[in-house]
């Protein structure tokens, strides 16, 4: 199988499905891992210039770490919008990677690059189908099934889907530790610990299902993209 994760920034996929990613790798599957958002807003003291350079090291540190591929990005911080453009760039990621499975942002998420995220990635789905649809790779006829993650800390997100993490968790902790230009950041301007908030939600949707640590998910149904399979491949 093939799965394309596709977060806001860098450092979402790892809060969020990082685990399930870690898993799938470990069985075999192909990981894509993008962000559609550069990260260049996220500091205080280091330019935008360098977190751009940093954040892409970062990123691709972290997908090393499970074979997964990155991919991205197509914009800058607070600079995506749903338009035909970004559209265009989501579906030729979806083009390229080919994917089984697309794991994105839940609509009720946050803030507004993993809102759009969530939105855009959803209508590029269906449109990278459409033959007559041109960009830069051919069209990608399969129709798959599209996956919302967590939010950050859960809230305003009713999962159907649970996969256990326990035996990649601290494989997930060191991917989000890749991203050492956000953790202080974080700590300060979030007012929240993102280590805390990693275990506080794996043990959560762990103590849901009935498992030490979880991720959640929840399947975007749709007409066309209902499948017999759920995330526990
Ligand atoms: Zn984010």
């Amino acid at each position: 199988m093939k799965i394309l994760a596709i977060g806001a920034h860098p450092d979402d996929l790892e809060i969020l499905c990082g685990g399930t990613l870690a898993k799938y790798s470990q069985k075999g599957h192909k990981i894509f891992m993008a962000h559609l958002c550069n990260g260049n807003m996220g500091g205080k003291k280091i330019s935008s210039k360098q977190l751009i350079k940093i954040r892409d090291k970062e990123a691709k540190e972290s997908a090393g770490l499970i074979k997964a591929e990155s991919l991205g990005p197509i914009a800058g911080d607070l600079d995506l919008y749903p338009t035909k453009e970004m559209r265009m760039k989501v579906v030729d990621i979806i083009r390229y990677a080919k994917p089984d499975i697309i794991i994105t942002h839940s609509i009720n998420d946050y803030m507004p690059d993993h809102i759009i995220t969530g939105q855009i990635v959803f209508d590029s789905a269906f449109t990278s189908t459409l033959p007559l649809y041109k960009t830069k790779y051919p069209a990608y006829e399969n129709i798959v099934p599209v996956y919302s993650m967590d939010t950050v800390a859960g809230i305003r997100f009713e999962p159907t889907i649970y996969v256990d993490i326990t035996e990649v968790f601290e494989i997930k902790k060191k991917m989000f530790l890749c991203h050492k230009s956000q953790y202080k950041w974080l700590k300060g301007h979030h007012n929240s610990d993102p280590i805390n908030l990693i275990e506080s939600m794996g043990k959560f949707r762990g103590v849901q299902c009935g498992v030490e640590y979880a991720e959640a998910f929840k399947r975007v149904d749709v007409w066309g993209r209902i499948r017999p399979l759920d995330l526990n491949l």
